[in-house]
């Protein structure tokens, strides 16, 4: 895909997240990888209008080419591209179910949330927890890129999801995904909730290894 189509494909899909509240304010960033550098939303922009044009090029080492300054969390990004070099997209929202998931105490912390949908399962699997660090900082920067190197998905304490994907409509859909099956966590908690069990999840992930 040519650079001006992926500067109107993230404008579509951060306008369609921010639309259904999957991010609110100017919360919320993603980028994708190109061969000489990376895309990134605006500091301070709002998901749901972009302008395509503005949008921050960046060059592999990070510094700002074009466009308006760069989100002061593209270090967050740059830090999963470095630990999953094959990803070409990045989404960090701060999606409220996923958010309260973060601060819920009593969960297992390498793997948040119990095997309840079967599309997560497959695109997601576990969710480690990223104890808390200041938005922006490198510190949280250098906690997701060592999770990420096993975990396409993470959830940072007390501020939200980071998710990648070999391109940016699979990244969207995991965070997606991500967000509604944390709701479904919250729909069922405190019932007698059933899970998916230890063969229908190996069956699920078998299935999406083989595409
Ligand atoms: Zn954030």
């Amino acid at each position: 895909m040519e650079e001006t189509d992926l500067r109107e494909w993230i404008a579509v899909h951060g306008k369609s997240l921010f639309d259904r509240g999957y991010t609110s304010g100017g919360s919320g960033n993603i980028s994708v990888k190109l061969d000489d550098g990376m895309l990134v939303t605006p500091t301070r922009s709002c998901l749901g209008r972009l302008d395509p044009d503005r949008i921050a090029k960046l060059d592999p080492e990070g510094n700002h080419l074009t466009g308006d300054p760069p989100s002061t969390e593209a270090v967050l990004h740059m830090g999963v591209y470095r630990a999953r070099p094959e990803d070409r997209a990045v989404v960090h929202l701060h999606s409220p179910y996923a958010v309260a998931l973060s601060c819920l105490k009593g969960l297992d912390p390498e793997d948040l949330l119990p095997p309840l949908m079967a599309y997560f399962v497959m695109s997601i699997g576990r969710l480690p927890l990223v104890a808390f660090h200041p938005p922006g900082s490198r510190r949280l920067a250098a906690a997701v890129e060592e999770k990420c190197g096993s975990h396409r998905a993470v959830l940072m304490a007390h501020h939200g999801t980071v998710v990648a994907g070999k391109d940016l409509v699979d990244a969207v859909y995991a965070a997606e995904e991500l967000e509604e099956t944390a709701r479904v966590f919250f729909l069922v908690k405190g019932g007698d909730y059933r899970t998916l069990g230890p063969e229908q999840i190996a069956e699920l992930r078998k299935r999406y290894a083989s595409g």
